[in-house]
């Protein structure tokens, strides 16, 4: 916190802060994955480069450089001696005034890591999810900024979700202002047709996801097409196949939308594919040709 290695029972702040009543914070969720040559973060300068991103969208000047706070993550990671984690980082408005100005607030940082496992359950990256469209639209243009990891973005991702476990689903799908696909509560879309992959533009308000991008770059390492185009509704009722990605689902295969099977109803060839792909690509089992990953006893 804020530069010092803090015990977890004293990793505390005061209930002024400034983050907590008004949402003035941005974050990162990276994950660190065992390899043969110990615990290796995958794409930690990307993150690190989009929560500058976040921050500067938001008027805060972090406290810490790039590279300071990629040093601060190896070094949490070291001292918590442990192989695998999801990794947060939080740069917040903390204690001073509690005027919505977040401006006079000092702007303050945390690194905390913490194991985790499959997000949406230990059966869902093998079997897939059932999701539902939600009846919450994703933040309008001029609203929130969507391309920032911004806290306040979450109550709508927090809205999503509670609907969606609710009504008996995993996850749900938001659409945004102009009933285009956006993306879940906390992870971004493709659909496969076709052995084409599709998947929702920046301009639909979704987060442009670092697992997004990397299954791009790995998808077209497969030989196989990436459309990022706007996309109805229906195409996900009518896809061969459909999967989540994101650094907290991985690659996790959608085999319902609102009940609606989709293909024969099981993770397809091309989301096992990527999914592979991924994993191998993390876990460090294949050549890292494209500098993502950064190994912290190096
Ligand atoms: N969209 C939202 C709303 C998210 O919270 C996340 C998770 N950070 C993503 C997409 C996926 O982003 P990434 O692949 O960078 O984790």
């Amino acid at each position: 916190m804020d530069g010092e290695l803090v015990p977890w029972d004293e990793a505390k702040v005061h209930v002024l802060v400034h983050g907590l009543h008004y949402g003035s914070g941005v974050f990162e969720g990276i994950r660190a994955y065992p390899t043969e040559r110990g615990p290796a973060v995958f794409r930690l300068r990307d993150h690190m480069k989009r929560l500058y991103q976040s921050a500067h969208l938001l008027m805060m000047d972090p406290p810490f450089s790039i590279d300071e706070l990629c040093e601060a993550t190896k070094e949490t990671i070291r001292a918590n001696d442990i192989d695998s984690c999801y990794i947060r980082p939080l740069i917040y408005r903390g204690y001073n005034t509690l005027g919505v100005n977040p401006l006079p607030c000092p702007v303050d940082a945390m690194i905390l890591v913490w194991e985790w496992d499959a997000y949406l359950g230990p059966e869902a990256l093998e079997k897939g999810v059932a999701v539902k469209i939600s009846s919450w639209t994703r933040s309008a243009p001029n609203t929130f900024p969507a391309m920032a990891k911004s806290v306040a973005n979450y109550a709508n991702s927090g809205l999503i979700k509670m609907e969606a476990v609710a009504d008996g689903y995993s996850e749900g799908i938001a659409l945004d202002t102009t009933g285009q696909l956006s993306e879940g509560s906390g992870q971004n879309l493709f659909l496969v047709r076709d052995h084409t992959l599709y998947t929702p533009p920046v301009a639909a308000s979704i987060l442009p996801g670092i697992t997004r991008d990397t299954i791009m770059v790995l998808a077209k390492d497969l030989g196989l097409t990436v459309v990022e185009q706007a996309l109805p509704r229906e195409m996900t009722y009518v896809a061969d196949e459909m999967f989540f990605v994101g650094t907290a689902v991985e690659v996790t295969p959608i085999t319902s939308v609102d009940r609606i099977q989709i293909g024969n109803g099981k993770c397809g060839p091309v989301t096992r594919a990527i999914q592979e792909a991924y994993f191998d690509y993390v876990n460090g089992k294949t050549p890292d040709r494209h500098g993502w990953l950064t190994y912290v006893n190096a």
